[in-house]
């Protein structure tokens, strides 16, 4: 509904009264278009939301630069990864479901392969192939080498469900389709142009129900009291003459591309937060790939970019503590493809239908530092 509203602005020297055209009425406005904005503001529209995006374009966010890799078994321990029960069983549907709403195919369901580090874990993955626990993700164990030019002496462990999503592709497409609807708008946010009531917010002649901010590494003013524990990452794209048809992981993972290069990733260092590769990056990759595979690779590009991680590695989402109009859905770290589907529909059951957020990403136990 379009409508003229008149209400008292400051500046720095004078308090008035303007007259100001409210343009559109949206039920969300959502600043920042990586993944966590594309994947909120899909979800709010399947639920039948109106949304308005602004975004300012930056091409090595974390979204631009990512593998994109999903995979339930993590870490150097190899466990299930949190709630990878309930976030894995609906994921590659989600992720159909939006293609299919975007126009464009960006997700590549393939196998994980991980040779085993030594006996003690062939032993450990012989007696949890039996267990419950893990059987679903499990696509087959082998005891003896099984991939040609792959170092793999005693055998890996293949698993399911797992692959990575083209989140360039994805984005593109999404903002397109934002654009068609003319529901995007680029350009940096500027919170002085934002007015914020009790029950409203309007930015740039749109007024909404809530503002969500979903701006990764940035955080604007009104969340920068959140700990962020941004990770920098780093990611080769190389050629070999390795054929590869599945995904290589171990310390390190080497995903086959369509165009037949390997990404080869990723670093994560917490001290050197500059947008530059380093030596020492480049030289841990190309060891952990030699532990990997026989032979050498030539270096076709390189991405940098920071994870906007979190001290106890969950997400930050919620409403600010003094503008319930104003809320954050942000901190995916490095598992923004397996959490943000998950957590979007979360957050849209507590904004819409009251639901309690779970206190393990709920920015409620953070409150003490705001
Ligand atoms: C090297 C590397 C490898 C990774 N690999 C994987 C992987 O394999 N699998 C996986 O799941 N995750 C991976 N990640 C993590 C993943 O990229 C993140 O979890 C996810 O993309 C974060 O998305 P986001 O939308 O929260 O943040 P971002 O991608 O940073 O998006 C934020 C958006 O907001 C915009 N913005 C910021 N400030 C403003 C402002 N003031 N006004 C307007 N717009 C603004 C930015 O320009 C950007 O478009 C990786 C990350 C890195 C760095």
């Amino acid at each position: 509904m379009v409508s003229l509203q008149i209400w008292s602005i400051i500046d720095q020297n004078s308090i008035g009264l303007i007259f100001f055209q409210i343009l559109k009425n949206v039920d969300y406005i959502i600043i920042g278009q990586g993944l966590a904005g594309s994947i909120l503001a899909y979800t709010l529209i399947k639920a039948g939301k109106t949304v308005h995006i602004f975004n300012q374009e930056k091409i090595n966010t974390s979204s631009r630069v990512a593998a994109g890799l999903y995979n339930p078994i993590t870490g150097r321990n190899m466990v299930k990864t949190w709630k990878a029960d309930e976030i894995f069983t609906g994921l590659e549907h989600f992720y159909r479901q939006l293609e299919l709403w975007a126009e464009k195919s960006f997700l590549y369901p393939i196998k994980i392969y991980r040779p085993f580090f030594d006996v003690s874990e062939q032993n450990d993955w012989q007696i949890r192939a039996s267990d419950p626990i893990y059987t679903l993700y499990i696509e087959s164990i082998t005891y003896k080498s099984a991939k040609e030019n792959i170092r793999d002496p005693i055998g890996g462990i293949s698993l399911k469900p797992s692959g990575f999503v083209d989140i360039n592709s994805l984005l593109d497409a999404c903002r397109a389709k934002f654009n068609s609807s003319n529901s995007y708008t680029e350009g940096i946010f500027e919170k002085d142009s934002l007015e914020i009531r009790k029950n409203s917010v309007i930015y740039r002649g749109i007024s909404a129900s809530k503002i969500v901010f979903c701006t990764g590494i940035s955080p604007i003013s009104f969340f920068d009291w959140l700990p962020f524990k941004p990770v920098k990452g780093v990611i080769l794209k190389i050629k070999n003459n390795l054929n590869l048809n599945f995904i290589l992981n171990r310390g390190i993972f080497l995903i086959p591309q369509s165009d037949g290069t390997i990404k080869v990733g990723a670093t994560y260092d917490w001290n050197d937060l500059s947008e530059a590769p380093t030596i020492e990056a480049e030289a841990f990759l190309k060891n952990k790939f030699n532990e990997l595979v026989d032979g050498d690779f030539e270096i076709i590009e390189r991405y940098v970019g920071l994870r906007p991680a979190t001290p106890d590695r969950r997400p930050f989402i919620g409403m600010h503590p003094e503008f319930q109009t104003l809320c954050t859905f942000n901190g995916f770290g490095s598992k923004g493809v397996s959490l943000t589907p998950y957590c979007a529909e979360h957050f849209y059951k507590h904004l819409e239908h009251n639901e309690n957020l779970n206190p393990a990403v709920s920015i409620n136990r953070y409150y003490s530092l705001f």
